[in-house]
């Protein structure tokens, strides 16, 4: 990361914290590593984001439902679905300082670094030589690569590497009275919520009377004892997903990955965030279950990097439920193959999976929004203004109302609007400070629209409205505030 990148990332990082959005857990206890919460203004867009998805996913496709799974699942589940065995990354320790690495992210850091050294096509290179390698879980291969590449440890400087080994990335707790055999009674915290839909599909499609292709979503925490917990929110070890799994005909699953690859970076666009920041990323080593899969990913100041995950699992999860529940996890598709003239009967679907991570949304909203405006005033001098540039719709404060002084009865004025418009959309009330101030505490916590109440209200019923981004100020009428508003957040 360039010094440049690394100051805007520390300044955004800052910035959350002192305006309520992200604060560390546990902080007056020193905080607790990769764990982090969410203030007022956090909470809000937060929740913004995770409804936004939710009424795209369901409220607009008449053939997507929800569900809200718990999080304890019965720990067959996680053998089932293959975490058990497999949900584990290759890591590497360092002999003399004692510190963990993941081997892709200690390989990926090089190659930023040689990126940054202007040697991008070695690091192409790098790139590419790391991912066969993990692809043929050649472990052997992988600490060659680091030590041939001279990678040495950011704590003790030193190549002393010891051989990569696979770690385990599911938290586990005991569940009910504690027996003689621990196992007995061993659950997960789920590391991913996607379980919870395979194991509720014929429930689902048979409640909802669902027919495929169908989909069902789901949004919730997940948990992965993550172990280069680092970039802020980025890598959690609680975070909260949003995902949905498209359950479809076998053969058909190509097009239905195709389909979801475009339809969710559309979903992104639509929010008005930049396509020239996004790409997306053709996953060379897949994952257990996957047939094929892409991550879309987002430059965030620290890089490229992933936000979501379009996968498609085939039958993978529902046949292991099946094997492992011994109960059918069958559909009767009674639509007509035309090559046989009969119906395609009972089958396992299959399925293609988008996976996003909530915080990570979050964060890269933050990235795109954050920026320091440098203002000339009339005067020649110049002044800076922190402000967040978020979709109207997502903003957590839609509306300031401040009425420019406390006297002259437009306080009550001022009320009488926060009334009008509170049922619908966030609204914030204010009198206290210059007017100029309370518009940059706005603009901090990227409010779109703040209006002011004055002594011409009283005579003509017009408010001035004033636009974040372009500071720029109308007269409109007080009665026509709520549509206004109404119009730019929907
Ligand atoms: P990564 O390679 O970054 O660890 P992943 O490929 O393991 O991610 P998936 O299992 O595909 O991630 O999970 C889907 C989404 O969940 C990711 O695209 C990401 O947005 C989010 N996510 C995964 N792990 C974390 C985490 N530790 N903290 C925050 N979000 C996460």
């Amino acid at each position: 990361m360039s010094i440049q990148s690394e100051n805007t990332f520390q300044a955004i990082i800052s910035h959350a914290k002192e305006y309520g959005f992200v604060f560390p857990s546990s902080e007056i206890y020193d905080g607790l590593s990769a764990v982090y919460d969410y203030g007022p203004y956090g909470s809000e867009l937060k929740k913004n984001i995770r409804d936004y998805w939710w009424k795209s996913m369901t409220q607009m496709h008449e053939n997507i439902v929800g569900i809200d799974a718990a999080i304890f699942m019965h720990p067959t589940i996680w053998k089932a679905s293959g975490h058990v065995d497999n949900f584990s990354d290759p890591m590497i320790d360092n002999k003399d300082s004692n510190k963990r690495y993941r081997v892709d992210h200690l390989i990926e850091a090089k190659a930023d670094q040689l990126t940054a050294a202007g040697k991008s096509e070695e690091a192409a290179t790098l790139i590419a030589t790391m991912e066969a390698l993990l692809a043929a879980e050649d472990f052997g291969g992988l600490k060659k690569l680091i030590e041939d590449h001279k990678i040495v440890c950011s704590v003790s400087g030193t190549g002393n590497w010891t051989d990569v080994r696979q770690f385990n990335l599911m938290f586990s707790t005991e569940f009910g009275a504690v027996s003689d055999n621990e196992e007995d009674n061993k659950v997960y915290l789920r590391p991913e919520t996607a379980q919870g839909i395979f194991v509720n599909f014929l429930n689902v499609q048979k409640t909802a009377r669902m027919k495929i292709p169908f989909g069902i979503a789901q949004t919730g925490k997940a948990f992965r004892n993550e172990i280069v917990a680092r970039q802020f929110i980025f890598r959690m070890r609680e975070f909260e997903q949003m995902e949905m799994q498209f359950f479809v005909r076998p053969g058909t699953e190509g097009t239905w990955y195709q389909y979801w690859k475009e339809e969710r970076l559309k979903w992104h666009l639509s929010l008005g965030l930049p396509a020239t920041k996004y790409r997306y990323h053709d996953h060379v080593k897949l994952a257990h279950y996957a047939k094929e899969a892409c991550d879309i990913e987002y430059e965030f100041p620290f890089g490229f990097k992933e936000v979501e995950g379009i996968h498609s699992r085939s039958d993978f999860d529902l046949t292991q439920h099946q094997q492992y529940s011994k109960k059918k996890q069958q559909y009767f598709d009674n639509d007509i193959d035309e090559s046989t003239g009969k119906p395609y009967g009972n089958y396992v679907p299959y399925v293609v999976e988008t996976s996003i991570g909530l915080d990570r949304m979050f964060l890269l909203l933050l990235s795109n929004a954050y920026e320091e405006e440098v203002l000339t005033k009339e005067d020649g001098t110049t002044d800076t203004r922190v402000v967040l540039h978020l979709p109207a719709k997502l903003a957590p404060v839609k509306l300031a109302v401040l009425p420019l002084t406390k006297k002259d009865g437009l306080p009550e004025l001022a009320q009488q609007l926060m009334r009008e418009c509170k049922p619908y959309f966030h609204c914030f009330y204010e009198e206290k400070d210059a007017i100029g101030k309370r518009y940059r505490r706005q603009d901090a916590i990227g409010t779109p629209f703040c209006v002011t109440i004055d002594h011409q209200t009283k005579e003509d019923g017009t408010v001035t409205i004033r636009y974040r981004d372009s500071m720029l100020q109308e007269r409109v009428a007080m009665s026509a505030l709520k549509d206004l508003v109404m119009k730019e957040i929907f």
